[in-house]
């Protein structure tokens, strides 16, 4: 029996199969409150003007575009609040103004999380569902892309290290002219945008070029990681600040500021550093433990802890998959204690706690 949510004409019914109709039901009760109940009314005050718009707006991506746009904007507001004639007037007023046929589009720079889809904002789900394509690259974990409409376009525009699909200002370019083209454009970033994540120069390229675009936060994988591997950033009892800082090599160095690194009471956070990891391991000897996160917050998340001397080794053995972030500074010793995000891959290997392999070399 499914679970019924009745907002006619709309129902919709939730079934497990019968696996669990206690889980059906539970659902259900989500939905139910997140589903206004005022949408049986705009439902029926879109069908009676169904046949109206499909005859006044001939371009099928432009009516929809048009539905979108009353089912998430200020019709819809009315509506849910009782307000039906007035409802209904802006209806005739968005139809007969034709406000929508300026043409442009628009771009949605969203920071879609390191990898686990639950960390998406609400906004960033709701833009992601909402548009037309979708701009990505290797760093955004197919269950966050998974997440985006399913009949919208989906651009892959790569950014493997050192193999780039396509070029930065290509990138740049390929959003406003498909804005340009009247589509709304999720461009999709892994972690947050404005974080290593060259955001700042997608939208400079929108604003030079008078394209609209926002810009959506997302949990960085400084963030994320520390969270699902239990590493408090800034325990006050370890650390005073907390940097992030890219490892990414250029010409086989790392232009840093090494001794400001290793001043003691801080926390040091690297991006795109695997490959530097000898550098890093050289220049910070005297700063003790750290850790190594692989694929964090996903269900491939693996940690490996050791001493910043030990942590090259570690990687040799235990070869970790892309993309990781490494940790460096004594809140790292309270991994062990705290990590609390268990994965298949621990428990296959018998794990009691959360998998740290190479604990032993601390
Ligand atoms: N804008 C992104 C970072 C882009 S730079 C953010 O805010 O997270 C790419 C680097 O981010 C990778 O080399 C890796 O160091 C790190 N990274 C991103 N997602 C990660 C994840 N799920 N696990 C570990 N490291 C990750």
């Amino acid at each position: 029996m499914p679970s019924i949510i009745d907002r006619s004409p709309v129902v919709a019914a939730v079934s497990t199969g019968g696996a669990s109709p206690v889980l059906a039901r539970l659902i259900r009760s989500r939905l139910e409150s997140v589903i206004p109940a005022g949408y049986g009314r705009l439902a029926e005050l879109c069908g009676r003007f169904r046949e109206r718009v499909k005859h006044t707006i001939t371009n099928p991506e432009e009516r929809r575009r048009f539905w979108d746009h009353i089912l998430q904007g200020g019709v819809a507001e009315r509506v849910f609040s009782g307000h039906m004639q007035e409802a209904e007037a802006l209806m005739e007023r968005e139809l007969t103004d034709g406000h929508l046929q300026s043409g442009m589009g628009e771009v949605y720079l969203v920071g879609g999380g390191p990898g686990d889809p639950d960390l998406l904002t609400f906004r960033a789900l709701r833009l992601m569902q909402q548009a037309d394509v979708v701009v990505y690259d290797r760093l955004v974990a197919k269950a966050v892309l998974d997440m985006t409409r399913s009949d919208a376009e989906r651009i892959y525009v790569g950014k493997e290290r050192d193999n780039h699909a396509m070029r930065q200002e290509e990138i740049n370019e390929l959003l406003a002219d498909l804005a340009k083209q009247g589509k709304r454009v999720v461009r999709l970033k892994g972690g947050d945008p404005f974080i290593f994540g060259r955001g700042g120069e997608e939208i400079d390229t929108l604003a030079s070029q008078g394209v609209p675009f926002q810009v959506v936060p997302g949990v960085t994988a400084a963030a994320g990681c520390a969270s699902y591997a239990g590493i408090p950033l800034t325990h006050r009892d370890y650390a005073q600040s907390v940097t992030f800082v890219t490892g990414h090599l250029k010409d086989n160095s790392m232009n840093l500021n090494w001794l400001q690194l290793a001043q003691p009471n801080q926390t040091v956070v690297f991006y795109m550093g695997l490959k530097g990891l000898p550098v890093i391991s050289r220049e910070l000897q005297a700063h003790g433990v750290s850790a190594l996160v692989q694929q964090g917050t996903t269900h491939q998340q693996r940690v490996f802890t050791g001493t910043i001397a030990t942590l090259p080794e570690i990687v040799e053995r235990e070869r970790p998959k892309p993309p990781t972030l490494i940790i460096v500074g004594d809140v790292v010793q309270l991994q062990g204690k705290l990590s609390w995000f268990d994965t298949p891959e621990a428990s296959e290997q018998g794990a009691t706690t959360p998998v740290t392999p190479g604990t032993e070399l601390r």
